[in-house]
């Protein structure tokens, strides 16, 4: 899996995603902005986040990875599905597909891999591996770290 990191430009809040590469600076596709980054060579080596490279604090959590919107069109399909065997008068398939929806969408939820999400400035770490020391995310630690001011420059 590539190791992609996803954050957010501080000049227009817009989407930056780099790779894993060591690197000191980003720029920002949509306004152009140069953003300080730091990824360090450890990471690409290791696979493993220590420390946010968008914004250098070290508190972060795993979740799944589980693409909402994919969710949504799995559970809209087997909704169309169910109605058009409902209106059939076929109720044993309406019911079959409902129950066939929900199989695919834990499917889905149960395959997908895990990504690791930063609590103070919400970058998010795909294609890495789990750092045992980030737990799933907790509401009361987002409280504290959420939001804190980058360790270093823009
Ligand atoms: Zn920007
Ligand atoms: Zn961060």
């Amino acid at each position: 899996m590539p190791h992609i990191i996803q954050f957010k430009c501080r000049a227009c809040d817009g989407d930056i995603a780099i790779g894993a590469e060591p690197a000191g600076r980003a720029t920002c596709p949509g306004c152009g902005n140069d953003q300080e980054v730091r990824v360090p060579p450890t990471l690409q080596t290791s696979g493993v986040v220590a420390i946010c490279v968008a914004c250098g604090h070290e508190d972060l959590y795993v979740q799944k990875d589980f693409n909402r919107n994919l969710g949504v069109a799995i559970v809209t399909a087997g909704v169309i599905a169910s109605t058009y065997f409902f209106n059939r008068r076929e109720p044993f398939y309406a019911m079959a597909s409902l129950v066939i929806t929900a199989a695919i969408d834990l499917a889905v939820y149960s395959i997908v891999g895990l990504v690791t999400v930063c609590y103070s400035c919400h970058a998010v770490y795909r294609g890495f591996d789990r750092n045992l020391k980030h737990e799933p995310f907790d509401l009361k630690k987002l409280e504290k770290y959420g939001g804190r001011t980058p360790r270093f420059g823009a």
